[in-house]
């Protein structure tokens, strides 16, 4: 007996099975299948192996983008982080962080304890871009990011060590005007 007298079994991306509702489809519109419960048109995700709707599938492509972001960003702030506790002003503490399950990791810049309470976050970049930086002045409730001067658009910062002298700055503002306001 060869190999080639068993019938093979038809891989699972041949039939169009819905991810939706489990229904084998069985109409072709505009070359795609589609499903009449759902009422829409399966594509095959390589990623899942199965088939399912178009907006499912970006849905699902933004998330693992978004997913691969996360991963990224922790090992941007692990690297980021040993360089800039080098740098920062004696007093001033640098951390690492993650906000919230999930989240992207940042670096985190507190100024000395009986200074204020407020921090600042340096979010490392994606593809396409720098570091930014945000401050959580708990003292005041406000939250702002650092803004180009004079500009609408975000700062973003082409390293870390910028991003933190940035942030500093922005911090001491923070700290001379909580005491000009005592
Ligand atoms: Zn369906």
């Amino acid at each position: 007996m060869t190999a080639a007298a068993t019938p093979s079994s038809p891989l699972p991306s041949d039939t169009p099975v819905c991810s939706g509702c489990a229904t084998v489809s069985e109409q072709v519109r505009e070359g795609h299948p589609w499903c009449d419960v759902c009422g829409w048109y399966l594509v095959y995700d390589p990623d899942h192996s199965d088939w399912t709707s178009f907006a499912e599938r970006k849905y699902r492509r933004r998330a693992a983008d978004y997913e691969r972001r996360v991963t990224a960003s922790a090992e941007q702030v692990h690297r980021a982080s040993a360089a800039l506790r080098d740098r920062v002003p004696d007093g001033w503490r640098v951390s690492a962080c993650q906000h919230g399950d999930g989240a992207i990791h940042t670096v985190d810049i507190r100024p000395p304890t009986g200074t204020i309470d407020a921090t600042a976050c340096l979010t490392p970049p994606d593809d396409d871009g720098g570091w930014h930086v945000r401050v959580h002045n708990r003292a005041q409730r406000i939250d702002f990011p650092l803004y180009r001067a004079g500009g609408a658009r975000a700062a973003s910062f082409a390293s870390p060590g910028d991003a933190l002298d940035a942030a500093v700055n922005a911090l001491r503002v923070e700290i001379a005007g909580a005491t000009t306001r005592r």
